[in-house]
């Protein structure tokens, strides 16, 4: 079969505006010209909420969903039914709401067969002492309930100190939030469905947001154990190959330090790779900081150059 030498399939990031944005997408990455309250770049993503198109080669202008669709073979013949995968830089200006996701089995039945949400953080950058919400502090449902209700948010959840470099894994029905000045690589199950558990009082043009009280009662995960089971502390990793942050039923994610030169096989359905810092090449073709691709099936050896730090994530096949 020939499949070897499959191009590198580029991706055109989708930038989002959001009201918690700054302008880091701008200043420290090459997306945009200008621009304030970017808060978001879909770096790869078949979402229909944001669809990236491939930048260059024999698939330009392809939507990632049509590629899917179409080139299954590109993909490993993933069973999966679409893309599963989304990977975002998220630049946080502002404290973004504190939030729960639903897992497959919930949002099936009540958001209209959609998926839940498993997500990772990769923190690139965040302001000394920073703190991540993650978890809570209810030993039980009710006690839960009460806080909830009783609006004793600083008492409910859980923040924990996190610097450049760490990892958190975030399962379904973990109350979480990206608090201000981080900037962080998000890499998710293809989804959109949260559930807003606490928005600090703010008000978004004169009010405040939906707060979805009884489905975030409902799909909390009581005891919480997200910080003892999350949290992996990735900096200082040796150079040159790949090394797992986490493996789940979704998504397996790789933090890679290129300096110098390395050559690592594409043994998997296909590789999602972001540079998150530095410059080099692959193959021959330049990366820098800020791109997205996805290494079909067969791309064969990946040979890196340069001095350069990629985050790289495959998906796990759906069995059904
Ligand atoms: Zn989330």
């Amino acid at each position: 079969m020939e499949n070897k030498n499959r191009e590198p399939l580029i991706l055109e990031p989708v930038i989002k505006e959001n009201v918690w944005g700054g302008s880091r997408l701008v200043t420290e990455f090459h997306y945009r010209e200008s621009g304030e309250g970017l808060g978001e770049c879909w770096g790869i993503s078949a979402h229909p909420h944001g669809d990236c198109r491939i930048a260059e080669g024999q698939y330009k202008g392809k939507t990632l969903s049509e590629l899917y669709r179409e080139h299954r073979e590109l993909f490993g013949n993933l069973k999966n039914p679409e893309f599963p995968l989304l990977v975002k830089i998220i630049d946080a200006k502002e404290k973004l709401s504190i939030q729960v996701h639903p897992d497959d089995a919930y949002a099936r039945i009540h958001e209209n067969g959609s998926l839940g949400k498993t997500e990772c953080w990769y923190v690139m950058d965040c302001p000394e002492g920073a703190e991540l919400v993650i978890g809570h502090n209810a030993k039980t449902r009710q006690e839960l309930a009460d806080l909830v209700h009783a609006g004793k948010y600083e008492e409910l959840i859980r923040r924990i100190p996190v610097r450049k470099g760490d990892f958190v894994q975030i399962v379904p029905g973990t109350i979480h939030a990206i608090t201000e000045g981080l900037l962080i690589l998000e890499t998710q199950q293809s989804s959109d469905i949260t559930y807003r558990v606490y928005d600090y009082g703010r008000l978004v043009d004169g009010k405040p947001r939906q707060i979805h009280v009884e489905q975030s009662i409902e799909v909390t995960n009581v005891p919480d154990e997200s910080v003892e089971k999350g949290l992996v502390h990735a900096q200082g990793l040796s150079e040159n190959e790949l090394h797992e942050l986490v493996s789940c039923d979704f998504y397996r994610v790789w933090k890679l330090n290129v300096n110098g030169q390395c050559e690592i096989g594409q043994d998997y359905p296909f590789l999602n790779l972001s540079v998150i810092e530095g410059e080099g090449s692959l193959n021959g073709r330049k990366i820098r900081r800020g791109d997205h691709m996805i290494l079909p099936a067969g791309y064969g050896r990946m040979s890196f150059q340069g001095n350069m730090e990629c985050i790289l994530s495959t998906a796990v096949e759906k069995q059904d």
